[in-house]
Parts: structure tokens; sequence; C-alpha cells
């Protein structure tokens, strides 16, 4: 069996030639991220068309998560040899986005001095260093470092959300969008959102005419508004960077799991993110507790996990994706498949789910059943836009899940889903020859075998409004 546990590299200096990108995806990487708060539109740009070239050349679906800055403040430039700052010592945050120095850090945020003040804490770089602010003068902040560390590049600056009165998506994040739509990106990651307003205010088409929208879940407001903010969104994503410096760290891990569960119940896709294998942005091997920690989102259910630093900025992000493949694919052998079922089915009895939706449950658990009981080797899912798969791989059932679709854009946003091997259909949609067409081509890709019994799944049609409402098992 392939690798469920699906796979995001960050791209950046180190990694973004399209012979590394090819590379990377040859290692195991189904998306690839373009973070957004590094590097011009243009080099954006560039870096996606890079990825769709080694994508034809690959002759596979390769998916494009752009993620949008948000209202992340940033410390000024780093000099090249970074900057070290030592426990207990004393540096001056001013507002601006001038170079920084050990003295002086400027942070590109106007309100710095009146949304800040004695007793707070800030942190750099998903944690590198904490420093504590002692007093505010009338030019600059002047905070004691209680955690010292190096800080490199343009390193984020996490403020308590509640003290930074900005929105997301601001007007900078729209103007990348449309960019990026023009180029007919397949995800867009939505930083810092605090309720489902922020993510319709996004305003792209809705999916799936519009980009699948990604909602980082990094604030404690996203925390409360957890379902809301689910539903509006294709996926989600816990960026533990942002929301370890928002919450007590203690807390991280159980929210991790909270999240990944109510997520994937409600059928949308989460990816686990943030410093998985952060030591290997220097080093040959990871940490014990790195490895553990991919395993252990494996376990939690999360549909995909992700590297930043270790593809973008890394010593051997070749490395670092092989590693990660292979510690995925051995916790996805381990994973407990019956138990993961119960919870959902446990979590969706506690729904009130709409007309549509009590179909596609109904279905896709018939489906989950039918396949499990009869020892189907493949649920084959017809799809326009991707719905059909994400409902049924909210089950992980143990057996391959294969996805159909005439879309280029369905099967690259089924790069992100947990379990799902996107199968691209010639032809068009709506056609009555779609499940003989599907057959045949998983037969002639060696998926699946004469004498197999498969479950297809799809929504007819016929239906009324969006569901999965047909189901049939075949001898093949
Ligand atoms: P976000 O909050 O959106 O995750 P980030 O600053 O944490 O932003 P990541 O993409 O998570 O950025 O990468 C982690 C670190 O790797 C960054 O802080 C930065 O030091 C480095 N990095 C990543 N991408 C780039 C890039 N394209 N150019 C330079 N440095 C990069
Ligand atoms: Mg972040
Ligand atoms: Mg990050």
């Amino acid at each position: 069996m392939p690798r469920r546990t699906k796979i995001i590299a960050t791209i950046g200096p180190a990694s973004d030639s399209e012979a590394m990108i090819k590379d990377l995806a040859e290692a195991g990487a189904d998306v690839f991220r373009i973070n957004l708060s590094h590097g011009s539109l243009d080099l954006g740009i560039e870096r996606f068309r890079r990825v769709r070239t080694a994508e034809a050349a690959l002759g596979r679906a390769v998916g494009i998560l752009v993620d949008l800055p948000g209202p992340k403040v940033r410390a000024g430039q780093m000099p090249d040899e970074g900057v070290l700052l030592e426990d207990d010592g004393i540096v001056r945050l001013v507002p601006g986005s001038g170079e920084s120095s050990r003295a002086v850090i400027p942070v590109d945020h106007e309100g710095l001095l009146t949304d800040l003040r004695p007793g707070d804490r800030v942190t750099f770089g998903d944690g590198a260093v904490v420093a504590e602010v002692e007093d505010r003068t009338a030019d600059a902040l002047l905070a004691r470092v209680t955690h010292g560390g190096l800080l490199q590049g343009r390193p984020g600056v996490h403020i308590p959300s509640e003290r930074l009165r900005m929105a997301t998506p601001t007007a900078h994040d729209l103007r990348l969008l449309d960019g990026f739509v023009e180029e007919g990106v397949d995800m867009v990651g939505l930083s810092f959102v605090r309720s489902a307003h922020d993510v319709r205010r996004v305003g792209t088409e809705p999916h799936p005419r519009g980009p699948m929208i990604v909602a980082k879940i990094e604030t404690r407001a996203a925390v409360e508004n957890l379902d809301g903010i689910i539903e509006a969104s294709g996926a989600v994503m816990v960026a533990r960077g942002d929301l370890g410096a928002e919450c007590p760290i203690e807390e991280l891990p159980l929210l991790q799991k909270r999240i990944l569960q109510r997520c994937i119940t409600l059928g949308r896709p989460a990816i686990t993110a943030t410093q998985m294998l952060e030591s290997m942005v220097h080093a040959p091997s990871p940490t014990r507790a790195e490895a553990s920690d991919i395993a252990n989102a494996v376990f939690d259910g999360t549909s995909a996990v992700m590297l930043s630093g270790e593809t973008a900025i890394g010593h051997d992000p070749v490395l670092a994706v092989a590693t990660m493949a292979r510690i995925a694919q051995k916790a996805d052998e381990a994973f407990d498949h019956g138990g993961w079922t119960e919870r959902v089915h446990r979590i969706s009895a506690e729904r009130e789910p709409s007309v549509d939706d009590v179909v596609t449950n109904s279905m896709t658990d018939a489906a989950w059943r039918a396949a499990v009981e009869s020892g189907a080797a493949a649920i084959l899912c017809i799809t326009r836009t991707g719905f059909t798969v994400r409902s049924i791989a909210r089950f992980r059932p143990p057996m391959k899940i294969l996805g159909f679709s005439t879309d280029p854009r369905t099967l690259r946003q089924l790069t992100l889903s947990w379990g799902a091997q996107p199968m691209e259909l010639s032809g068009s949609f709506g056609h009555d020859t779609l499940v003989d067409r599907a057959i045949e081509l998983a037969r002639h890709e060696g998926q699946v075998r004469h004498g197999d019994l498969v479950a297809v799944l799809w929504g007819s049609t016929s239906y009324p409004g969006r569901a999965t409402d047909s189901l049939r098992l075949m001898r093949i």
C-alpha cells in the first residue's frame, strides 16, 4: 500500500530550482507550499510556474498551496550571520523596518508602542527568542531577553493576537491572491483567521469554482470558533508556530488532537505544520522526538504533515522529505483504522446535519461498511469537486481510495487528501459511462485486478443538490 499521509514541502532558496522540485516530488512531496511571507509576488509566481513545469514532467498531479502572510508582524532583516541574543540582555524594539542589530530590532508594526506594555511577552521566530517588555519610552520598547537564541532572516514577531487590531485577510493578501487567481491557484492558506467571517472575506468564487481555502488555526479566537471556521473552509492547518506562542505550550498537543479530529470528521483535510523535522535544517538525521512527533500526528488522524524551513532553507531538503516519508509510511501501517472510525461516528452523532449531508453521511458510511465487510480491494470515487473522496476519507478506510476526476484542479486538490490517489479521467464529466471508464483506467494502471471486489461511489447527476448518493459493489 502506498503512503496514506500526504507530505507538503515549502519551497525557498534551498529548493526552488525545477530539478530540485522534481527531486522533492520523487522523494515523496505531494504538495508544494509557497510562503508569500518571504520574497516578492513575482518570485512567488515564478516558483508557482516552476512547480507546474515539474508537474508536467512528472506526469502526475502535484498540488500547490500558496500561503498568504496575513497580518504577521516581522522583525527587520538580520545580518547574514544572524543576531545572537543572550539571556537577560536588553534589546530596544522600535517601530519600523530597517536592519536589525543586537541592540536594536525594528518591528514592522505601527502600533508597537501603543499596543504593547510592560509585562507583555514577545516571541520571535516560532519561539527561537522570547523577551518581556520592561519599559516603554517615547520611541522604543525596552525588552529583557528571557530566552536567548539566534535570529536569522526576517523572523516573525508574535504579539498576543488580542492586542493586534489588524484584520485578516489584509489588503496586501488580497492583492497577492489576485495575482495567483490569474495563474489558476489550487489551494490558498489564510493566516491568523479568527472567525468564519474572515474566511468568507477572501471573496474568491466559492469552492469548487474558486481555490480551496486552507484556514490556518493559530489564534485563540480561531480555537474558540473552530467548527464555524472549518465549515467555511476547504481544509485547515494546525499552524503550531504561532498557535504555540498564543496558547500555553502544554495545551498545544491537546489542541492539535482536537482540531484534527473535528476537521476530519467534518470531511475536510487537516494539516499538521511547523518544526516537524526542525533539526534537519542543519543535521542529517532527526531527533527522536521529531520522529515521534510525525508518527503521533499520523495517529492523531492528520491528512498531511508539512515541512517549512527544513525544505525552504535547509541543508538537505530531499533528505528531509525522504525521512518524513519513511516515518509517515511506517506510522500509516500501524494506524488504528477501527478506533478512528468509531470516534468519527461518535462525533458525527452529536451534530445535526443538513439534508444533503444526511445523504452523503449515510452513503459514505454504507460504502465504508460494505468495503470493510466484503474485503474490497479499493474504493473508487468518481468526483467532480473531490467532495466524495474527502467524505469517504473521513473514515480512514484501510483499502485504497482512488479519486477519479476530469478536472485538473480537483486532482491537484486531492493531493492533500489522506489516502487518496488522484486518477485523471479524460473526456467530459456527467457522462453515464464514467463508472466503466474509471474501472478500465484502474485496471490499466494496475490499481485493481481481475477478480477484485471494489466499491464505487459517486454523486449522480439526477440528485438535486451536492451529495454522494450512489454506491455499487462490483466484482471486476
Ligand atoms: P509562517 O508563519 O507563515 O509559517 P514563517 O516565517 O514561520 O511564516 P515558514 O515558511 O514556516 O515561515 O519557514 C520557517 C523559517 O524558514 C522562516 O522563519 C525563515 O527563517 C525560513 N524560510 C522559509 N522560507 C523562506 C524563504 N523563502 N526565504 C527565506 N527564508 C525562509
Ligand atoms: Mg504562522
Ligand atoms: Mg512557520
